[in-house]
């Protein structure tokens, strides 16, 4: 009989010639089980997004009340959608006051999408500047701002006056000139192997883009929803964005992603054209009532609390000659190897004794670590001994 596994490479789309082929059967809090039962501690959350574990209660209780009661009724922006209203109070409620106005989309790239051209639209300005290894998605748009060459190059033209800066380099913040709509930048660089910018250089950033009237959109569709050890990771260098970007973790498992505003920056969304931004699925009721029961797991089990301490936990203990650095911020860590091939033998024996483990897009040297938030410090222990026998024997 023909394997799933051979199905999936015969009628799915291909992304890559060596897909992982991992075939899970259930996923269940930091754990992922095979179709042999085999348990897998995730440490990747599929990126970013099972912050608070695989199938929180909490949060399929939401889901099913909400299939009880309807899916999909219309486009976004049109009828009164309980989910998403009660969604975005939510979100406001935890969020600077700037923050007040919210579009829920359907991804992290569409997010993307959408704050381009509210940027475009508010500024009347054309000027985009994005940062070299920068990661936004893989729609046009947001391949346009995404900081390598190497994913660009077959797909121009894509969109004019993108300029790109180096992250963290105080005296690039001079190319934002009166002529720039928007900065574009994550708030930690997740796809870069985890670049943590300076205290000093997000303030900076933030002068600069006000001066010069160009808004600053903050991508933290990775980083956000207690990643960092704070709820959104921007808290951390007491600055303020003018767009948010959220998406990922933002649907507690569910696929949404969200762009933030004011609500008099948002307003020129609604006219002028109309419909500055239109998306069928945008609200989702059931991604909304997962994202909110996720949001208020992340709060009312105080997650947040134990993510410094966590985070100190790994770095203390991956200690080895061939780790050269562990860097990043809260449960968002790369571990820095020498080579991809250290890194491939790493992540396939780490899988073999059943740790999931990755790399990043544009740092193929370094290893992921970005469990979901709810580990407990023996399970870290345990990870961390697979991980350290395991480039014992690379
Ligand atoms: N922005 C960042 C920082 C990301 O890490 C990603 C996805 O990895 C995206 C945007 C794109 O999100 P999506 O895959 O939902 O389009």
């Amino acid at each position: 009989m023909i394997s799933n596994k051979q199905l999936f490479l015969l009628n799915n789309a291909q992304t890559s010639t060596s897909p992982n082929l991992l075939e899970i059967d259930y996923a269940e809090g930091i754990y992922l089980y095979d179709r042999d039962k085999k348990p897998y501690v995730d440490l990747v959350s599929g990126f970013a997004v099972s912050n608070v574990g695989h199938r929180h209660p909490k949060v399929v209780e939401a889901i099913k009340a909400q299939l009880d009661k309807y899916m999909h009724l219309t486009v976004y922006g049109e009828y009164v959608q309980t989910p998403m209203v009660l969604f975005a109070q939510k979100l406001v409620s935890v969020l600077p006051g700037n923050l007040n106005n919210v579009y829920f989309v359907n991804s992290g790239a569409e997010a993307t999408e959408g704050a381009l051209k509210l940027a475009k639209r508010y500024t009347g300005r054309s000027g985009i500047i994005s940062c070299y290894h920068s990661y936004h998605g893989s729609t046009h748009g947001a391949l346009s701002v995404m900081g390598n060459e190497t994913y660009k190059q077959a797909y121009r033209p894509l969109l004019p006056d993108v300029q790109f800066i180096h992250f963290n380099e105080e005296k690039d913040l001079e190319f934002i000139t009166e002529d720039t709509a928007c900065v574009i930048l994550e708030t930690i660089q997740g796809e870069a192997g985890i670049r943590v910018p300076s205290q000093d250089y997000m303030i900076r950033l933030r002068e600069r883009c006000s001066q010069m009237g160009a808004l600053l959109i903050l991508d933290e569709i990775q980083a956000a929803f207690g990643r960092s050890g704070k709820l959104f990771a921007f808290e951390n260098f007491r600055i303020e964005p003018d767009i948010l970007l959220l998406a990922k973790a933002l649907g507690g498992g569910m696929p949404m992603g969200a762009f933030i505003a004011n609500k008099e920056v948002m307003g020129v969304l609604k006219e002028n054209p109309i419909l500055g931004h239109i998306t069928t699925f945008g609200g989702h009721p059931v991604s909304c009532s997962a994202g909110l029961a996720s949001l208020e797991v992340i709060l009312e089990e105080e997650l947040l609390k134990t993510v410094a301490a966590k985070s100190e936990l790994f770095r203390t203990l991956l200690v080895h000659p061939l780790i050269r650095e562990v860097r990043g911020m809260g449960l968002m860590l790369g571990i820095q190897l020498d080579s991809f091939q250290q890194v491939e033998s790493l992540s396939r024996l780490c899988r073999e004794r059943g740790v999931v483990i990755d790399w990043f897009l544009h740092c193929e040297t370094a290893m992921r670590i970005a469990p979901p938030l709810i580990i407990s410090e023996e399970e870290i222990r345990k990870v961390c001994t697979i991980i350290l026998k395991a480039l014992d024997e690379i």
